[in-house]
């Protein structure tokens, strides 16, 4: 229970040092928890506050935090933004040359740290161990706690050497955090870290603020093109591709049609890597087009949206990779497009992969859960949570489906010809072929390929006229979703499974989504953003603040003042070499110039405003105000 006085102390500093007014979630009682000295697992997702959670009770307590963090890119940029609230930290990694590292050092021995970073590695050696040894550690947090699992894609070998915290400092506090969310991976950081008898925070993994929308394939380009130009012009997003090819593509088309966007690939040398990722950090609106590779250590809080242009292999990592959107809890879109040359790609990857059997399976029942997310006629919000074992009561009104239903048909007879078809093309025992010419067929095409293998002999052939090509493809995708079609060889062979005999036997229904076309599906589904302030609360509505307006949507006559406090928020950041948020997010912005504040004590109101920042930029930010007065 609440441990007198610290409650007090811990909503004092999240109000005068953050410039937030109340805590989130189960901030409050995880903070209270630490304070009072108890060890603490949360799992929590992505932007649901989880630094806030072992900050705060690094500076009720006692002596200095000490932060344990894989992402070294990140500490500097962690580190600049506690200092700019005014909290006293420092970090220690291999970036730094020995007399920087002195310096912190002494500060932290001489108790003028309140928090200090530290990477895992750093703990295995003897002389990082002596130093805290020296010094008052208030607690221990362990960021990215997932990287102890085996079972998980991030694991770090140096995170298994954490389990000498607790034994080298028993009453020290301990806290492990993370968003990664399967049941395996918490026992993993349970038994690896020696926190069973910690106390559990599992919040829901929903991310209310993120739209999430999941089209037909046409032309990607064009279509990621319109989203762009349609909702998230000047706004920071990332884009994944499959390939490294295809993201270095990307970026170059992104960039001739005006957009602000780099690549991010492994085939990048380390120095382009971090250069591109450390600008998507620091300028407004840069667009990253990337493989996978480009994740981990993304905290940018403004990321609008995360667009997948090739079909994630799975459900685990199509969360984490759209997690990136939307960390400040404003509105964000997750997009991905997807096509039949998708899953006949990922299947033949499946195939070809090296591995056992049992490894190929669990990849086919990973994709299978992906792909049942992509053809779900239902809402992808719950469809997606009832992946993580969670229970979403109701259509979430801010997804492709929920906004704009698809409407479901009797597809029994198209599946029917489509297979009929597949059969025929195996038993003339010929070459194999894909969709492509499967639909051909169908369609009755006389094309140079169909008459040189005499396809427009078979009995099928022409027998789809009732259908686009585009159509066919859909049921080709969805049949191959189903698992009710198959993919073999390296030619992406269609197949029949044993399901199909159902289908052609007439013993099962095939129910299919119709594939919106995207201009309609668009203009159906409208302003998503809008929805999601109607449908749920935005983080800003359940702190019971003054609603922030989401982006695009300030008062008229606000716009200009919103850019000209970007603007100076841009040079300020120039000059001290710092990520704009680290000033301040865009939300505290918005709520500025949607009601201007006229004194400092008005603006110290603003969500994100605290004490060091209202001291610094205080007037600076009135000035500018006044001058829309004149
Ligand atoms: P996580 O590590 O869980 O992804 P962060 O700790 O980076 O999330 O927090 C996400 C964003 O939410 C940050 O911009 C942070 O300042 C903000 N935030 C955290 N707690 C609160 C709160 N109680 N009130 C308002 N904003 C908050
Ligand atoms: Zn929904």
């Amino acid at each position: 229970m609440d441990v007198p006085g610290t409650s007090d102390a811990a909503a004092q500093i999240l109000h005068r040092v953050f410039g937030y007014d109340s805590f989130r979630g189960q901030q409050r009682e995880i903070v209270e928890h630490v304070c009072a000295g108890g060890d603490v697992v949360a799992l929590m997702p992505t932007g649901s506050g989880k630094s806030l959670c072992y900050q705060i009770p690094a500076l009720v307590r006692n002596g200095t935090g000490v932060v344990i963090s894989p992402l070294i890119a990140l500490m500097h940029d962690q580190v600049t933004a506690l200092r700019a609230c005014g909290v006293r930290a420092g970090f220690l990694n291999s970036t730094q040359d020995p007399d920087e590292r002195r310096t912190v050092e002494y500060d932290f021995l001489d108790g003028r740290l309140d928090l200090l970073y530290l990477a895992p590695e750093r703990l295995r050696t003897e002389p990082a161990l002596r130093l805290l040894d020296r010094g008052t550690v208030a607690l221990f947090a362990i960021d990215e706690a997932h990287c102890v699992a085996h079972w998980g894609h991030d694991f770090r070998p140096d995170y298994l050497a954490l389990s000498v915290l607790h034994e080298r400092w028993p009453t020290v506090p301990r806290i492990a955090v993370t968003a990664t969310a399967t049941r395996q991976t918490l026992a993993e950081i349970d038994s690896r870290l020696g926190l069973r008898e910690a106390r559990h925070f599992v919040a829901s993994f929903d991310r209310p603020n993120i739209s999430y929308r999941i089209e037909p394939k046409k032309e990607p380009r064009r279509q990621l093109l319109s989203l762009l130009r349609g909702e998230h012009r000047g706004h920071a997003g990332i884009v994944y591709c499959l390939t490294r090819a295809s993201a270095e593509k990307t970026a170059a088309f992104l960039a001739a049609q005006g957009f602000v966007a780099l690549p991010y690939h492994a085939g990048l040398d380390a120095g382009t890597r971090a250069l591109h990722q450390a600008r998507f950090g620091r300028e407004d609106g840069l667009i990253v087009v990337a493989t996978i590779a480009f994740g981990m250590g993304i905290d940018k809080p403004d990321v609008r949206f995360v667009a997948h242009l090739d079909l994630p292999r799975s459900v685990e990592g199509y969360y984490q990779e759209t997690g990136r959107a939307g960390r400040d809890g404003e509105p964000a879109t997750a997009w991905l497009a997807y096509g039949l040359a998708d899953v006949v790609a990922q299947r033949r990857l499946i195939d070809e992969s090296d591995g056992d059997l049992a490894h190929r399976r669990r990849l086919a029942v990973h994709l299978d859960a992906m792909l049942a997310l992509c053809e779900t006629a239902g809402c992808r919000r719950a469809q997606l949570l009832a992946y993580f074992g969670e229970v979403y009561p109701h259509p979430c009104g801010n997804c492709d489906t929920c906004l704009a239903p698809p409407a479901v048909w009797d597809g029994t007879v198209a599946a029917q010809k489509l297979l009929s078809t597949v059969v025929r093309l195996e038993r003339l025992r010929g070459p194999s072929f894909g969709a492509g010419q499967v639909i051909d067929i169908l369609l009755g095409r006389k094309t140079p390929r169909v008459l040189s293998y005499r396809h427009d002999a078979l009995p099928v052939f022409g027998i789809g006229g009732e259908l686009r090509e585009a159509e066919w493809r859909g049921v080709a995708r969805q049949l191959l979703a189903a698992g009710l079609l198959a993919v073999s060889g390296d030619h992406g062979t269609l197949v029949l499974t044993e399901a199909s005999a159902q289908v052609l036997r007439g013993q099962r229904q095939v129910m299919l989504r119709r594939d919106v076309p995207v201009a309609a599906a668009a203009a159906r589904a409208g302003r998503p953003a809008a929805a999601a302030r109607d449908g749920r609360p935005t983080a800003a509505a359940r702190d019971g603040k003054p609603a922030t307006p989401p982006p695009g949507e300030l008062p008229p006559d606000a716009g200009p003042v919103f850019e000209r406090l970007r603007t100076w928020r841009a040079a300020a950041a120039k000059e001290q070499g710092v990520p704009a948020y680290v000033i301040f997010h865009d939300a505290a912005l918005r709520q500025i110039a949607a009601s201007p504040p006229a004194t400092l004590t008005d603006l110290a109101q603003v969500n994100g405003v605290g004490e060091t920042k209202l001291a610094r930029y205080g007037q600076q930010i009135l000035d500018i105000l006044a001058q829309d007065g004149t």
